[in-house]
């Protein structure tokens, strides 16, 4: 039996059926030499998928976009999308296919999708190429996400396909095989709307109801309550992000997602320093996508998304725009309430305490200390020594003035404080991708030694868990990382 009729990798092909109009069937360009550079081993077995055929010759060129599973129809999706507030009517996947949907047990779809898979009718200038580097960082931030509990797309496999791609550096070319709930953006609800085809924009919206968001199906008006979900899994997308320290890079509306996992990790990377306005995207000039501004900015998209819904939403244009008007506007309140109880949980906090959270934000703004260190040293600070939070601080009395207020609202609960410390520890990471570690394992791993990557996806795998031996993983780069930067060049 040969891997394209294997039953491992049979595909679905919903997304086709549905959806004629936002596609173009396309193939991948060959791969002169294809190899495997590393297999998400938990994710093929989480998905029932075989490993051993998916290492096989077979198995490779199928990640590699050279073999097509028997059956599936790889589509180039369309979409548009505003890029730093710019409007696009066509971007689409440039260098990205569909492959078809992989079905669970309980018949949930699940997207298997190829970037880096060479060039397509959306391509524009682009060579449809994707370099090592920028995938395995994807592989790595994706993973190290999941493992954070933060909704996201995760890599399944990158091969290399034995070309060489030129971006600032000649890198070997590679293609990255992505598991996704779906690549349904806000972009494509933009591209569907500018058709003016009416039929479209309602089976798209249909699909993604019932894909993501099946309660909506249900109420008075489905696209309403499609959007009211959306910007739910949003809001509470977002604030997860902030609690852990993510900074997206590329927040346009193409890169915002209807089911509510993290899209498309380009110029991302995970603050050091607690600074509201870190930005670590070269092509970021504006500050547009900062840390501090991706609340503002997800809610500017999802306007975006609630403009392409209008004519569904009301025949009368103005009653339809109030009606999603209330709904968008909701976002604050949503993002603040999902923020405000991570923020408690991070603070071992039971009851909601917001003049000390906000003390407490301030605090960092003002003394910037290293956001993961110091949320982590807080348990040891809850046990009785705050040496490790005072260490990260500049003015220590204005953080002992701080702990001692928060350690009476703690005894104030009544809990033994080791408990508290406990599921303090189970919010508050030890290990994130730190944006030098990250480098080091892509600079080897572009080198030809995988050993440093495939170490990290490990340290990442279990961050809550601190381990003896790792201490390089946990703390920030030797000299700082105010010159740190990722170039979307991906
Ligand atoms: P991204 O910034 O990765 O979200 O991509 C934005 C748009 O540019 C999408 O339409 C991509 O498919 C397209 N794109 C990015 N890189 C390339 C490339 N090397 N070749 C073709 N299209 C690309
Ligand atoms: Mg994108």
């Amino acid at each position: 039996m040969t891997v394209a009729d294997a039953r491992p990798l049979a595909l679905d092909d919903w997304f086709v059926r549905d959806l004629g109009g936002l596609y173009r069937p396309w193939q991948a360009a060959p791969a002169p030499s294809p190899e495997l550079v590393a297999l998400n081993e938990g994710l093929t077995a989480e998905l029932g998928l075989d490993a051993e055929a998916l290492r096989s010759p077979e198995g490779v060129a199928v990640l590699a976009g050279a073999a097509v599973p028997a059956g599936a129809t790889p589509v180039a999706q369309a979409y548009a999308g505003h890029q730093f507030g710019n409007y696009s009517p066509r971007l689409g996947d440039g260098r990205a296919l569909l492959l078809g949907e992989l079905v669970d047990a309980e018949g949930r779809h699940r997207d298997l999708h190829l970037k880096g898979s060479g060039r397509t009718p959306f391509a524009r200038g682009g060579d449809g190429k994707a370099p090592l580097g920028p995938m395995l960082r994807e592989y790595i931030v994706g993973e190290a996400m999941h493992a954070l509990g933060v909704p996201t797309t995760r890599a399944l496999a990158v091969v290399t396909t034995g070309e060489e791609v030129a971006r600032e550096t000649v890198q070997p070319g590679a293609v990255l095989a992505r598991v996704a709930s779906s690549h349904l953006r806000v972009g494509t609800f933009q591209y569907a709307a500018a058709t003016q085809d009416a039929d479209l924009l309602r089976r798209l919206t249909d699909h993604a109801i019932t894909r993501h968001h099946p309660h909506a199906a249900q109420a008075e008006r489905p696209a309403l309550a499609l959007l009211e979900a959306v910007v739910e899994v949003q809001a509470s997308l977002i604030a997860r992000w902030m609690t852990v320290g993510f900074i997206h890079g590329v927040m346009n509306t193409d890169n915002m997602t209807i089911s509510g996992e993290t899209i498309d990790y380009g110029p991302c990377a995970f603050m050091d320093a607690f600074d509201l306005s870190t930005v670590f995207s070269s092509i970021d000039h504006g500050a547009r996508y900062a840390y501090g501004n991706q609340p503002r900015v997800a809610a500017w998209n999802l306007a975006r998304f609630a403009e392409s819904l209008l004519s569904l939403i009301d025949d009368d244009a103005e009653r339809a725009v109030e009606l999603a008007s209330e709904v968008v506007s909701s976002f604050g309140e949503r993002y603040t309430r999902h923020w405000s109880a991570g923020l408690h949980a991070k603070l071992g906090l039971d009851d909601e305490q917001p003049q000390l959270v906000q003390d407490l934000l301030e605090l960092l703004a003002a003394q910037h200390p290293d956001h993961t260190r110091f949320f982590r040293a807080l348990s040891t600070a809850a046990r009785g020594d705050a040496a490790p939070v005072r260490d990260l601080v500049i003015d220590r009395e204005a953080v002992d003035a701080w702990l001692e207020r928060w350690r009476a609202a703690l005894a104030a609960q009544g809990r033994p404080v080791e408990e508290v410390a406990d599921a303090m520890d189970r919010v508050n990471p030890v290990y994130v991708p730190r944006n030098h570690k990250v480098e080091e394992a892509l600079a080897a791993g572009v080198a030809g030694d995988l050993e440093p990557f495939r170490r990290l996806v490990d340290v990442l795998a279990r961050p809550f868990e601190e381990r003896p031996g790792l201490e390089e993983y946990a703390a920030p780069a030797p000299g700082g990382s105010a010159a740190y930067v990722t170039y979307c060049g991906t």
